[in-house]
């Protein structure tokens, strides 16, 4: 029997309830495949602050390098909103970054046939949408100095930095090739190479990069046409990578292709090993949903997919990761919604059932 350690981190808001429904359907995973998932649970966010007056603690980092992988629920709610205040439930997953040295940010937008309705766009355009955009994390344009405010006599004055190095774009570049591998075998570097100092770098560097993995395909296209291409041919995309700031822009408007919020998971990765896994911090890009926390309604695909990335990325259990992948995939297919997706002629289904579907598809 193969045993694991994994950190919990449920948060605030829906943070807990979706991740009780992930752990269940880890259970069922445990079961079918004989492993152990060994669990530690830290307080982190708005209930960090309330209880020891800040988001994360020393003994929560701690807890995540003992283990190898974080599984995070969400952070935030209106008791914490204050933008003035000295400590804020978001120090939770920037520290947890940061200490982690996790500098790549993947998500992942499929386009599920059953949902193709749910989305703004024709369905013409969204099928076989199938793709990973890949956003640097710790370089660029939110963390170059300098970065100040000043005021002289022709006015206020800014400044923001835009400064790579050759060594984080080179990283960031690996995770893309080598996610490409198990993929469709395309990387498309993502930059502003046509005005940018480093974005002639950025292209530079991936083409030195790309040498090394002959098998993947690798085209580069401008920031403001893969705007566009997005929604104009998102079917032609695998593996997108980019800088830290355009990644922020396009993640979003890839996150819209596939209809809801609620069931879209990401990963944050730092250095990988040989075999491809390495420690990462797995959460569903939604937020905490004040709005229905304790309803029931909170969907926990998102974070049941998150968890699959987990057990692919970082414990190197791919045969895991994908039975949990299809299992979501029949539970949708079956017609089952929470409120965020339901449609007409829906199964209504409310989080522990989404949850309890799931785990029953995976034969436990
Ligand atoms: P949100 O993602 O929490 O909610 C936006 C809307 O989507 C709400 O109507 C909510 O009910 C719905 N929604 C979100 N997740 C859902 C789910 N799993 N199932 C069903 N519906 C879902 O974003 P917000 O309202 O802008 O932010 C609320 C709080 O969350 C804020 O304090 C914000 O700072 C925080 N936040 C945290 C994270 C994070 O922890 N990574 C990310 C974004 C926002």
């Amino acid at each position: 029997m193969s045993t694991f350690r994994i950190l919990l981190t449920p948060g605030d808001g829906i943070g807990p309830e979706v991740i009780e429904e992930a752990v269940k359907v880890l259970g069922a995973v445990e079961k079918r495949f004989g492993h152990e998932f060994r669990y530690e649970e830290e307080t982190i966010g708005g209930a960090a602050i309330d209880r020891y007056g800040v988001a994360l603690r020393p003994e929560t980092v701690a807890a995540a390098r003992q283990s190898q992988a974080v599984l995070f629920g969400a952070v935030g709610g209106p008791k914490w909103d204050d933008p003035r205040a000295a400590v804020r439930p978001e120090d939770a997953i920037l520290g947890l970054r940061k200490q982690l040295g996790l500098f790549a940010n993947l998500r992942p937008v499929r386009v599920h046939p059953a949902m193709i309705d749910q989305s703004t766009l024709k369905s013409g355009v969204l099928g076989g949408t199938d793709m990973v955009v890949i956003r640097e994390l710790t370089g660029g344009l939110y963390f170059g100095k300098p970065k100040r405010r000043w005021e002289n006599a022709s006015g206020r004055q800014a400044v923001d930095t835009l400064r790579y190095s050759e060594k984080e774009v080179a990283r960031v570049m690996h995770v893309a090739f080598q996610l490409a591998r198990g993929r469709r075998k395309k990387v498309t570097s993502v930059d502003k190479a046509n005005v940018l100092r480093t974005g002639q770098m950025w292209r530079e560097v991936a083409i030195e990069v790309g040498r090394q993995y002959p098998d993947i395909e690798l085209e580069h296209i401008l920031v403001d046409a893969c705007a566009m291409y997005l929604i104009r041919r998102p079917a032609s995309f695998d593996v997108i990578v980019t800088e830290n700031m355009f990644g922020d822009i396009l993640t979003d408007e890839a996150a819209m292709l596939a209809g809801s919020m609620g069931m879209m998971p990401s990963a944050s990765l730092g250095r990988r090993r040989k075999d491809g896994t390495g420690i990462g911090l797995y959460e569903p890009i939604h937020g905490s949903a004040p709005d229905i926390v304790g309803q029931r309604k909170a969907n926990p695909l998102a974070t049941i997919l998150s968890a699959a990335m987990m057990l692919r990325l970082s414990l190197g259990l791919e045969a895991e990761a994908a039975a949990i992948e299809a299992a979501v995939d029949a539970v949708i297919r079956d017609g089952y919604r929470t409120p965020d997706i339901e449609g007409p002629g829906a199964r209504p289904a409310d989080t522990a059932k989404m949850g309890s579907l799931v785990a029953e598809r995976l034969g436990a």
